[in-house]
């Protein structure tokens, strides 16, 4: 198998780009779907979260309250340590037993995580960056997920630069165009990819996280 990892900044098109790597023949390893599962009513990882928040962080219906983990945490160092003490071993696991599944195969493994830029992940033969200039990135964000300007900027602002992430690209999409040209270059990186070396037991769990 070959791993790669995909990320981008928010309304950049990395579920766009993604889609379009899975009608090419890509297994898609969702890290946003996998965190969802993880903290879904009655998983093992919320009961962990409320010995350590209490159950106030817990709605009546067994869902997360993100809202008062939020709170929780936006003030107090201690308990974001603490949070990503216990969010974060399982979201690796959990990508890495996905990732195995597909070991010894002829399979592009595409790792889809928003914040591959944040926490990079060694292992991996190429680390595509889809990229939009700042502005574009809120027009999409505004028009499509009909967010608030305002709130669009904080929320890309809240990530890091889309420089401090071409940096650690080896590949970059430029999504500033339209479909038809993103599929053309999605094709280009399709064909790129399929030369990059295998994954080799020597990267089996060698994850910087
Ligand atoms: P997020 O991080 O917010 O989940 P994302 O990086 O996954 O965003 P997408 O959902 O793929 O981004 O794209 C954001 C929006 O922009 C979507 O509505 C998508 O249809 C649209 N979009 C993506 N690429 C283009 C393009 N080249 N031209 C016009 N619209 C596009």
């Amino acid at each position: 198998m070959i791993v790669v990892g995909l990320t981008g900044g928010i309304g950049a098109g990395k579920s766009t780009v993604s889609t379009m790597l899975a009608d090419r023949g890509a297994v898609i390893v969702d890290a946003d779907q996998i965190a969802r599962d993880l903290q879904a009513p009655g998983a093992p990882l919320l009961g962990e979260m409320a010995a350590r928040f209490g159950g106030q962080i817990i709605n009546d219906d067994g869902s997360l309250d993100r809202a008062a983990v939020a709170s929780i945490v936006f003030s107090d160092e201690d308990a974001l340590k603490d949070l990503n003490g216990i969010v974060h071993p399982a979201m690796q696991s959990e990508i890495q037993r996905q990732i195995d599944e597909h070991r010894g195969t002829d399979r592009v493994v595409v790792l889809d995580f928003p914040l591959l830029g944040e926490n990079p992940r060694r292992g991996l033969a190429a680390t595509i960056v889809v990229d939009i200039p700042y502005d574009l990135a809120v027009q999409r964000v505004v028009e499509f997920r009909g967010m608030d300007e305002v709130d669009a900027r904080n929320r890309i602002n809240s990530q890091i630069s889309r420089e401090q992430r071409l940096e650690r690209a080896t590949h970059v999409i430029d999504n500033s165009r339209g479909v038809d040209e993103l599929e053309q270059r999605v094709d280009e990186l399709w064909a790129e990819l399929l030369e990059l070396p295998h994954t080799g037991p020597e990267t089996e769990h060698d994850s910087a996280n």
